[in-house]
């Protein structure tokens, strides 16, 4: 018989949704207004120390208007993380822009700080008889993988020093910390993801946060359809459909209770595996991590190794998650760079192969917040066969 499935990163609720959802049935709040939507924000905003908020269908729309509130438009450049998922990107494809694709640096496997001013210092230079004039630089976007902070004061001096604003996408980093303050709160406006493999989920949702009121409430305003005030539906812009549902920001008032539950235990997955790791690298193989920098705090949340074959026998990535497979265990590979996508293939990249090099050789193991003891034995069970016959 086949056991059950062990996967990547579920959801996981915490009990306490099943009565906000029947509060909010009974309330008949059911749509994109209501009462849960104007406290989690409020929540949310105050927890994460920033201004204000505005609770959003996805992290992908939340970064559609920030690129929107920043003015991003046709013919501009968008500088973003090359290692990231790519709904980070297509906002910057929907408008009209052209994204600039960063490499990663080997710490953190976030945007690699000398790379990301290179690429600006070349399109400032070829600005004469070029594509590209200083004010059509228009963001950066950073990304905090797998819960890592990315080296944000190198980043943010750049973005001061050529008037760049940053956008940060916290959407895997709710709840981690830099310099003891949270991921998403730095740049002009944050993003953080609540879909159902974020550490803590609605089924589908995300928020935007900023220290800049005014620009939260174009975001309402932008995410609701546009509606001018007036008894009839008048429109003067071009709106979006956005928001969150009421139904959901009840769902993530019950699940933002249990956000550092879930971090401790993302983060006590990490040690388990780096435990399990480090004493196979006592045997002469040389498994590595995601290094957390010394002023940094990150929900870890994925767990993931780097496996590269020539100083571990031959074996690599592939064969782990082949093996993992069998038993029924999900692990999947880092993110494969965005400039060797298909569909981002014409666009620039600057750096050299720290992203493509990750992807090669990187394993994101099973990490969900309810991993149980019986789940880690089969799983170490499995890595052992192939640890030990390679
Ligand atoms: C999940 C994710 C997103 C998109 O979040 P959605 O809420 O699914 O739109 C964007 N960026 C990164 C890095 C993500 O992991």
């Amino acid at each position: 018989m086949k056991q059950e499935r062990i996967y990547l990163s579920p959801p996981h609720l915490s009990g306490d949704e099943n009565a906000y959802l029947e509060e909010t049935l009974a309330s008949n709040w059911v749509s994109p207004v209501g009462p849960h939507l104007d406290a989690w924000e409020r929540e949310l905003a105050e927890r994460m120390g920033s201004k204000d908020c505005c609770l959003l269908n996805s992290a992908t729309a939340a970064i559609h208007l920030s690129l929107i509130l920043l003015g991003v438009g046709p013919g501009d450049v968008v500088f973003i993380q090359t290692h990231t998922y790519a709904g980070s990107v297509y906002p910057i494809i929907y408008q009209g822009a052209t994204p600039v694709f960063i490499d990663s640096e080997p710490d953190t496997w976030n945007m690699d700080p000398r790379a990301l001013e290179e690429a600006i210092q070349s399109l400032l230079e070829k600005e004469e008889g070029s594509a590209f004039k200083k004010q059509q630089l228009k963001a950066i976007i950073p990304v905090h993988l797998y819960g890592m902070p990315a080296k944000l004061d190198e980043i943010l001096a750049i973005g001061k020093k050529y008037g760049i604003p940053v956008v940060e996408d916290a959407a895997e980093s709710l709840g981690s910390t830099y310099q003891g303050k949270y991921t998403g709160t730095f740049g002009k406006t944050g993003v953080y993801s609540f879909n159902g493999n974020k550490i803590i989920t609605t089924g589908g949702g995300g928020a935007l946060v900023s220290e800049n009121g005014e620009l939260i409430n174009r975001a309402r305003f932008l995410s609701t359809q546009a509606r001018d005030i007036a008894p009839h539906y008048q429109h003067s812009e071009i709106g979006y459909n956005y928001r969150l549902s009421n139904v959901l920001a009840g769902l993530g008032r019950a699940q933002m209770k249990v956000l550092d539950d879930r971090i401790k235990a993302r983060r006590a997955n990490f040690e388990r595996y780096r435990h399990y790791f480090e004493a196979r690298n006592k045997e002469g193989f040389h498994i590595e991590f995601q290094s957390e920098p010394e002023n940094c705090h990150s929900n870890r949340w994925l767990s993931c190794i780097l496996v590269d074959p020539e100083k571990n026998e031959g074996i690599d990535r592939e064969k782990i998650r082949q093996v993992l497979e069998k038993e029924n265990i999900e692990s999947r590979p880092l993110w494969k760079p965005m400039h060797l996508q298909p569909v981002f293939r014409e666009y620039p990249f600057a750096g050299g192969n720290v992203a493509e090099s990750l992807f090669n050789t990187g394993l994101c193991l099973p990490s969900g917040s309810k991993l149980t003891e019986s789940d880690f034995q089969r799983i170490v069970k499995a890595l052992d066969t192939c640890f030990s016959n390679p």
